[in-house]
């Protein structure tokens, strides 16, 4: 089944908003048989966007829309695709119904022009939103689909899963794409490329190798008719990968050091404390985006200078004898924050965060130090001299680094 994507809204056209709804789309089509092949970025115009739709309609079964959903006047989804269908939109008494319901338990009344959110055209059934005002619309005639999402990407998402996923499994005939992303850190690019050597360069299953900031990334994507089909072509080269990098993996698909993390110590009911100077927060924010559960991260202290290191605990003579960046002040930043957090693991991270050098020492270069109930671990670390490229593999390595010492019972 042949799909195309079209964004909509002026501001995508403009700059102020990046498009990440295609992306996501997309991202979820492959296993479903669908096959996407144009993405395209359409303003709040009613001729344009009809004009879209239209062409659409010609060389694609399904035309995804995102946006433009919502009650106001440059909100041209509904109005563009009644076009294009050449129908005549009414009014859906029961949605009327249940738009002013939403609004009464917010103590308002509904505005006036929310009312062609309950608009539908005879060729199109309403897709339930749960997360907001504006139903989506599954508008089909000739074996043609329009189908249309709201713009907010929770509001999307959800949609998407609840409704639309199990329609397009329905209709799904042909080929299905399945991927399996096996992430490894510790290795370079060059070295997992030689080992898995005979794997590249087949067309199904295929190899990518891909290089990220949490480590390198090897991707099978496999085609067959169905999906026990395409799991027994991916079995065989995952099996080889395991084999030759065990060692090396650390997780799989969408899943990222810090859940890896958060997912070790809740199961061990352990909790972490940080102290960080050239990651400046970014490590923070990592573990905060996945450990939610009370007591797990206990805390961290973004430490910019030697006053603040030991204001939080480390030894002044450390700092001292040794400076700002090395090994023995990661390990006192450890150990020093596990203990005034009264926490079961402590990651310190020290470095060299540029411009230019400190200490002489080059920009990119880190000590990463943790520090557990059992044991330590010490780690040197040089990375490209950027600011961003510092921040998420320094942190990243650390994270994934925890991972196994808290796995090991360390
Ligand atoms: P609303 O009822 O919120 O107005 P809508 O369906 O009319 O929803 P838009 O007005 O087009 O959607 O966009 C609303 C918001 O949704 C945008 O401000 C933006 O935050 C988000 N959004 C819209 N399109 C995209 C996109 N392609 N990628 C990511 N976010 C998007
Ligand atoms: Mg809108």
């Amino acid at each position: 089944m042949n799909a195309e994507i079209v964004c909509i809204g002026t501001e995508l056209l403009m700059g102020e908003l990046t498009d990440s709804n295609s992306a996501w789309i997309a991202g979820r089509l492959p296993p479903l048989g669908v096959k996407l092949q144009w993405v395209s970025i359409v303003g709040d115009d009613l001729p344009q966007l009809t004009s879209a739709f239209r062409q659409g309609l010609q060389r694609s079964e399904v035309i995804f829309t995102t946006g433009g959903l919502g009650p106001t006047q440059d909100d041209l989804t509904r109005e563009a695709v009644a076009a294009a269908f050449g129908e005549t939109p009414a009014v859906q008494e029961a949605v009327v119904e249940r738009l002013r319901a939403y609004f009464a338990a917010r103590g308002a009344e509904m505005p006036p022009h929310n009312i062609k959110q309950a608009w539908l055209i005879p060729s199109a059934q309403f897709l339930d939103n749960p997360n907001g005002t504006a139903p989506g619309w599954w508008a089909e005639r000739d074996g043609r689909r329009i189908i249309c999402l709201p713009g907010p990407p929770g509001e999307m998402q959800a949609i998407f899963r609840n409704e639309v996923e199990p329609r397009l499994r329905e209709l799904a005939t042909g080929e299905i794409t399945l991927t399996r992303n096996i992430k490894t850190m510790g290795m370079s690019e060059g070295a997992v490329d030689e080992v898995m050597a005979e794997y590249f360069g087949r067309d199904n299953p295929y190899l990518g190798i891909y290089s990220k900031a949490d480590g390198i990334h090897l991707r099978i994507i496999a085609r067959a008719a169905d999906e026990a089909a395409a799991r027994a072509l991916l079995a065989p080269v995952e099996a080889a990968i395991h084999q030759r990098l065990a060692a090396h993996i650390w997780g799989y698909d969408d899943e990222t050091p810090e859940r890896a993390v958060a997912e070790s110590l809740r199961a061990r009911g352990r909790s972490l404390a940080v102290m960080e100077f050239p990651t400046g927060g970014y490590l923070t924010n990592a573990i905060t985006e996945a450990a939610d559960a009370p007591g797990l991260f206990r805390g961290g202290l973004v430490a910019r200078d030697a006053a603040a290191m030991a204001a939080g605990g480390v030894p002044a003579e450390t700092l001292r004898r040794y400076g700002l960046v090395s090994q023995a002040t990661a390990n006192e930043m450890a150990q020093a924050i596990r203990q005034r957090l009264q926490a079961d693991y402590g990651i310190g991270i020290t470095g060299s965060p540029g411009p230019g050098e400190l200490e002489g020492q080059p920009m990119g270069l880190a000590y990463v130090a943790l520090a557990g109930p059992q044991s330590a671990q010490e780690l040197e670390l040089r990375v490209p001299p950027r600011r961003i490229t510092i921040k998420r593999r320094i942190s990243n390595q650390a994270l994934i680094e925890l991972r196994k010492l808290i796995e090991a019972g360390g």
